[in-house]
């Protein structure tokens, strides 16, 4: 069994959702079972709702789980196993204060020594404190473990004191409720953030102590850094695998990034599928890998190329393969959804034709844009067969307006697409012919004026 592990206290980031993909991977490669274990032990600090939220994202990115569940339904079971160690005598009510520790805490301090928890202190305020909590008794020998990314890592007893495993108010600690469920749902290898590397040789000593005979696998990934090259924080939005999509960002395209950084991959482009004929863990940089936006960037466009025009219609709000092909054709100048769903509003939305629009050192079309948007009204209105493409629609145009060059050029794409600059108009039109009602229209300060002013041109 693999397992993804997310605490449902706050939003998934991508350190998260590439540890999620490469425990996935594995699974796959491997023909084992996939597990999402919600980590609801910290009752203060869990969000209504936000194990949903996980779930649904993880489902976005076809991370597609076998078995579901909630740590927090297991807390008897931790805390019945918690007794067995106590019985065995290997795990202890400790008695001590907060003040009591805080006070220890100090002292070490003072003395420029590490602070050591020291099982003598268990015991003394017994009679004070009625909320005890069990510590399992630390490490008496070296605990190391080999990391598929890290190499061989080694602890010693005095790393690893006797540390708590069931609060005073009886739940389990982290490191107690996740080596439990890795022992009681036979997980076999496990990745997740270099910040647990730590937490490992606690969670080997509690199975060791429970009897626990299997030997675990781990991979501990390198952090991911920022492009300022500092930790990325929840302060750097791209860090968050919500803000990635909302930018319009694909999921198949940040799952390929995640998988390729810090990593040499036989191909640039892939799907998640492809990944598992090649992927290897051990193949991971061990150092920190840098965020580079610029690489999803050029990804993302390699998905979104991958994608056919009733696909792409989709993901810019529309059931029309015309509106899809348009989109599609916008990958010239553009990488994310977001970018491409600005040109396309631009070309949908009313037009407007003032100065500071289509402003280009000082140029105005103002006029043009009137005279040019009242004949093909004109023409929108009597079906005129010269719209059918764009050679002719060019061809009536200029006839009948009198405007050649620049001044008619860049009113006609001011009035097609709201910019000044763009794609071919001839490369476009072919799929703007079929929304002109719509697309043809102009904002409404605009609308007064080019009546009149328009009627009056074209009797000129
Ligand atoms: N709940 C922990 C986290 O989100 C899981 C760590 C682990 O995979 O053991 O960091």
């Amino acid at each position: 069994m693999l397992r993804f592990a997310p605490s449902p206290t706050g939003d998934i980031h991508i350190g998260n959702l590439r540890a999620a993909i490469f425990n996935y991977i594995i699974a796959k490669q491997t023909n084992q079972k996939f597990l999402i274990r919600i980590e609801d032990t910290d009752l203060a600090r869990n969000i209504e709702g936000k194990d949903k939220e996980i779930l649904s994202l993880l489902n976005l990115f076809g991370l597609l789980w076998d078995n579901l569940i909630y740590q927090s339904h297991n807390f008897d079971k931790h805390r019945q196993l918690a007794q067995y160690l106590i019985e065995k005598d290997l795990a202890f009510y400790c008695y001590c204060s907060k003040e009591f520790l805080e006070s220890k805490r100090e002292e070490a301090k003072a003395q420029k020594k590490p602070f050591r928890y020291d099982m003598q202190w268990a015991e003394l305020e017994k009679h004070t404190n009625k909320n005890p909590v069990i510590r399992i008794k630390g490490a008496s020998s070296t605990i190391s473990f080999e990391d598929s990314i890290k190499g061989h890592l080694s602890f010693e007893p005095h790393e690893i004191d006797s540390f708590v495993i069931i609060k005073e108010d009886g739940i389990p600690t982290y490191n107690f409720a996740c080596a439990v469920d890795d022992m009681l749902y036979d997980v076999s290898f496990v990745v997740r953030g270099e910040d647990h590397t730590s937490n490992t040789p606690r969670q080997i000593l509690i199975h060791r102590a429970l009897g626990y005979e299997k030997v675990l696998g781990y991979a501990h990934l390198p952090i991911i850094l920022g492009e300022s090259g500092s930790k990325m924080s929840k302060r750097d939005s791209a860090s968050s695998v919500a803000w990635l999509l909302e930018q319009g960002f694909l999921p198949q395209a940040i799952i390929n990034y995640l998988i390729s950084m810090g990593n040499h991959t036989p191909q640039e482009v892939f799907k998640l599928q492809e990944s598992f004929a090649w992927f290897d863990i051990k193949n991971i940089a061990r150092s920190p890998v840098k965020f580079d936006i610029k690489r999803l960037r050029f990804l993302n466009r390699e998905h979104l190329k991958m994608l056919n025009e009733q696909e792409f219609a989709l993901l810019v709000d529309s059931k029309d393969s015309s509106v899809g092909a348009l989109a599609k054709l916008h990958l010239q100048e553009a990488s994310t959804l977001n970018e491409i769903r600005e040109k396309l509003d631009k070309i949908f939305a009313p037009k407007c034709i003032e100065t500071a629009e289509n402003g280009e050192s000082g140029e105005n079309y103002v006029e043009e844009c009137k005279i040019l948007y009242a004949i093909l009204c004109e023409m929108i209105e009597s079906k005129d067969l010269n719209l059918q493409d764009y050679e002719s629609l060019k061809n009536a145009l200029m006839q009948r307006s009198n405007l050649k060059g620049k001044k008619f050029f860049k009113p006609l794409r001011i009035l097609l697409t709201g910019q000044t600059h763009g794609l071919e108009l001839s490369e476009i039109y072919p799929y703007l012919r079929f929304f002109l009602k719509d697309i043809v229209r102009l904002d409404r300060n605009a609308i007064a004026d080019s009546n009149a002013d328009s009627t009056q041109a074209i009797k000129d």
